[in-house]
């Protein structure tokens, strides 16, 4: 089979990976950004105790690219009369990596083009398969009736000397409508953005930052981050040659705009159903049913219709999630923070 695929971030790299060795095919991808220029646009935060595994069957040791072990996460919350509106969680196993990196290694010795955005009907006449692994753009599908995304951006920057904080920190604002984040990567280095679904607070917060923690600015990246679900971002497929795979099917858990894990998720279902489209969609939906509710909760906080009482069932079965899938998440859970979150 002649299989595109289109995209090459963290889903790209892994159906590389994955698919360059069957030698019934043959895999091309394709990267809009110059191979000099390809970056991860990303925060690069993840859980080690899931990508170790994801990252072997790739023939590489997830160990080598870690950059920065989490030991807390300080999250604030605003403020709130004069309660402490701070939670500190503890973590256990998240981590910051060097995503592009990685990418790079599980990417070695395929077949890439890269600083090309390839025509759909090019595409459609040279090749039987066409991934679309573009992430936010889904550039290759038809878009969803009910999408959602939050503007985000993002600075990687240099301390000399000492740090604002020497592990992860987030400020979360008002109603759930996104947070800045503080990701410290190694030798002073570290990611600086802001995600807000209004777009008040991202730019502002993150200049005052700047401002008052004087650092050198390396690169600023905008981009918007996907939180609608795999359940909000059918079809799948255009119904002929391209089938999506990871954040272009909404594979993003939408309480953390965590896009990385259940994108190299997305990516294996595809590969174990390569061959049954309406299996990997039934498997995708599935796996990524508990989206649909957390989605559903970040929508009532930011539309203003969230009440803890009326919706407390909501939030217990999303704290059992997250509980019973601490070491998915990397960090301990507790209800007590979940509820002081759902009251922001
Ligand atoms: C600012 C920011 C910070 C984030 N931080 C984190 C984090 O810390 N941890 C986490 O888990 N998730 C994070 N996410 C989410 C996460 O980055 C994504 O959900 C995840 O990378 C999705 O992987 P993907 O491979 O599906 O798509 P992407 O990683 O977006 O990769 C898509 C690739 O396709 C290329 N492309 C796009 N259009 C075309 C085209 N037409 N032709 C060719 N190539 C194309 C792009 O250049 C890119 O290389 C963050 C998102 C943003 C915006």
């Amino acid at each position: 089979m002649k299989i595109a695929v289109v995209g090459m971030g963290v889903a790209g790299a892994y159906l590389m990976n994955g698919l360059s060795n069957d030698h019934d095919n043959y895999v091309k991808g394709f990267e809009r950004m110059p191979i000099e220029d390809h970056d991860a646009v990303c925060a690069w935060a993840t859980c080690e105790n899931i990508m170790e595994d994801l990252i072997k069957e790739c023939g590489l040791e997830f160990n080598d690219y870690i950059l920065h072990e989490g030991k807390n996460m300080k999250v604030d919350m605003g403020q709130s009369g004069k309660e402490d509106n701070t939670i500190n969680v503890g973590l256990k196993g998240m981590v910051t990596y060097d995503k592009i990196r990685l990418i790079k290694d599980m990417t070695r010795g395929t077949n890439i083009q890269f600083g090309i955005i390839p025509k759909k009907e090019n595409l459609e006449s040279e090749f039987d398969l066409i991934i679309d692994a573009t992430g936010f753009h889904r550039n290759y599908l038809p878009r969803p009736q009910n999408e959602m995304w939050i503007p985000c951006i993002q600075y990687k920057v240099k301390y000399q000397g000492k740090t604002p904080f020497d592990d992860f920190y987030l400020k979360a604002f008002p109603s759930m409508k996104g947070y800045f984040w503080y990701f410290p990567l190694e030798n002073g280095y570290a990611h600086i953005g802001a995600g807000d679904y209004e777009r008040k607070n991202n730019n502002v917060f993150v200049d005052e930052f700047l401002k008052k923690h004087k650092c050198e600015v390396i690169k600023k990246v905008g981009r918007p981050v996907r939180i609608s679900p795999p359940k909000n971002s059918e079809p799948f497929t255009d119904g002929r040659k391209t089938i999506g795979v990871g954040e272009s099917i909404g594979t993003v858990y939408p309480l953390l705009g965590e896009g990385i894990i259940p994108s190299t998720w997305c990516a294996q279902l595809f590969i174990k159903h390569i061959n049954d489209f309406n299996a990997y969609r039934r498997e995708v939906l599935k796996k990524f049913q508990i989206y649909a509710l957390v989605f559903k909760f970040i929508q009532m906080k930011i539309n203003g219709k969230f009440n803890i009482f009326k919706n407390a069932a909501e939030v217990l079965k999303i704290y059992n999630h997250m509980k019973n899938e601490e070491k998915r998440y990397g960090m301990e859970v507790k209800l007590k923070d979940l509820i002081k979150v759902s009251r922001i």
